[in-house]
């Protein structure tokens, strides 16, 4: 065993100097990648070397040979699907992460890492004003917290049936129905998929992409089948939030579990600027969020809130000889989370959340929306151009007179290295969407990119 730092040194020092070189570089670099995948491949083409190199070496080849097929989702001027930046304090954080290197499936196994990850659960539920005694996970992304309050959702709803899903699995379980609406990201059917579940029960939506209420309430009148409501705080291409109010009330009535979909939405709760599309989402039972996203945190970070904490520990803790008998007050993470050995990803959380504050989560969150909504009221000014979206949240949706012509002008973005924005096919219309999720994100950048929406009109 060595106790000389110099090959970790080393190898991070040309990290920092790439990594910065790679930041600095973000205002001036293209927006796109300069290469594609093949072109990266071919770089990188030699098969795996009989005899390695030094660690600087491969940091060096990594940063030179890589940095070419890097999409610059760090811009201010990157606007495509839903993808955050990064805080600084967030990635420092992430990166001492990694030299820590912490197994954080217990507190007795990192006690740094783990009281870090409760304190940024405690921050969160304070920010969004959800119920203090909420179990607060730390899973990969949004698609994983919709997966762990769906796991604990099938788990509650099976119990009160008499069935232990943890022992007899789903074959031959009583029917549960799981209700979702049109337009729901994917992500929710993939986490369904995993749980056993298969296709759920499409609810019909709105302009908007809301769930229709009166047809909500006619498919709860007509079953008695125990449910699972899954509702959506953030629309991908709206950006529109359910009617939870509503929704939860008739939910109420019947026997289900409310689980709120809120990659990046649910982070609306922090501002009172958002009161009115957010009034009774704190009331559902479970709820996914990511803070790769609004939070800007490094990728890998998704948080699985759930109300009933005794829920969540019943889904996911198991029971093993070698596994510390730990009398621990409070969940573990592996309790909330279906990981065991895992980075302490929470900890950029709390990072975000300690350089920002609280003034400063609000701000952050108003003020991608502001950005969002000039946009609506600048790209209205470009000829033919129609905002198709209610902005009120981050997303804007637009397109022009014809698909043809939206197709042509996307094309025409896409051809312009200095901003990112993606193309979508949306309410049976071909569309270009603003995902507004960069704290970066200054009215420089705002005017650059609507000047280059304006020249690829002009085409
Ligand atoms: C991004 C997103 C997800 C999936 O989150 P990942 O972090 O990509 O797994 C789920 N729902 C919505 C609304 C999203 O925007």
């Amino acid at each position: 065993m060595t106790t000389d730092s110099q090959p970790y040194r080393a190898a991070l020092e040309v990290a920092v100097r790439e990594a910065i070189s790679w930041l600095d570089g973000m205002p001036t670099r293209s927006v796109h990648p300069h290469k594609d995948p093949d072109e990266i491949r071919d770089s990188f083409h030699d098969s795996l070397a009989e005899v390695g190199i030094p660690p600087t070496e491969v940091i060096e080849r990594l940063a030179q040979l890589g940095e070419p097929g890097l999409m610059g989702k760090g811009s201010g001027r990157f606007f495509g699907w839903v993808i955050g930046g990064t805080l600084p304090a967030a990635l420092g954080a992430d990166w001492l992460v990694s030299a820590w290197d912490q197994n954080s499936r217990a507190n007795y196994l990192s006690p740094t890492a783990v009281t870090l990850e409760e304190i940024a659960g405690e921050w969160l539920l304070d920010l969004l004003h959800l119920p203090k005694d909420c179990a607060v996970g730390f899973p990969t992304g949004g698609t994983m917290a919709n997966f762990s309050g769906l796991m604990c959702a099938r788990y509650k709803l099976l119990k009160d049936l008499g069935w232990d899903v943890n022992e007899k699995g789903v074959n031959g379980a009583p029917a549960i129905q799981v209700l979702v609406g049109q337009d729901r990201h994917v992500s929710v059917d993939l986490a369904l998929r995993y749980l056993g579940f298969g296709l759920p029960t499409v609810v019909d939506d709105d302009d908007e992409g809301r769930i229709d209420i009166a047809a909500l309430r006619k498919i709860f009148e007509s079953s008695d089948v125990p449910t699972i409501l899954c509702l959506q705080a953030g629309n991908v291409h709206s950006g529109s939030f359910d009617n939870f109010a509503e929704a939860i009330e008739i939910a109420r009535q019947h026997n289900s579990w409310v689980h709120v979909d809120g990659a990046f939405g649910l982070w609306a709760l922090a501002s009172a600027e958002f009161d009115s599309i957010t009034a009774g989402l704190n009331l559902a039972d479970s709820w996914a969020t990511d803070a790769h996203k609004t939070l800007n945190v490094p990728y890998d970070c998704g948080i699985s809130i759930v109300k009933d904490s005794q829920v969540s520990k019943g889904a996911f803790t198991v029971d093993a000889g070698y596994l510390f008998d730990y009398a621990a007050p409070h969940l573990q993470p592996s309790d909330k989370v279906v990981e065991f050995s895992r980075r302490a990803r929470g900890v950029p959380v709390w990072a975000a959340l300690q350089s920002l504050g609280r003034t400063g989560v609000v701000s952050l969150v108003e003020g991608l929306v502001h950005n969002a909504q000039w946009f609506a009221q600048e790209l209205l000014t470009i000829p033919g151009c129609q905002i198709l979206n209610d902005v009120v949240f981050t997303q804007v949706c637009f397109a022009f007179e014809s698909d043809e012509r939206t197709l042509a002008i996307g094309n025409a973005l896409m051809a312009n290295d200095s901003v990112w924005i993606s193309g979508s096919h949306w309410k049976g219309k071909q569309v270009l969407r603003i995902s507004v999720s960069n704290w970066s994100t200054d009215q420089e950048d705002l005017e650059t990119t609507v000047a280059a929406v304006r020249l690829a009109g002009q085409n």
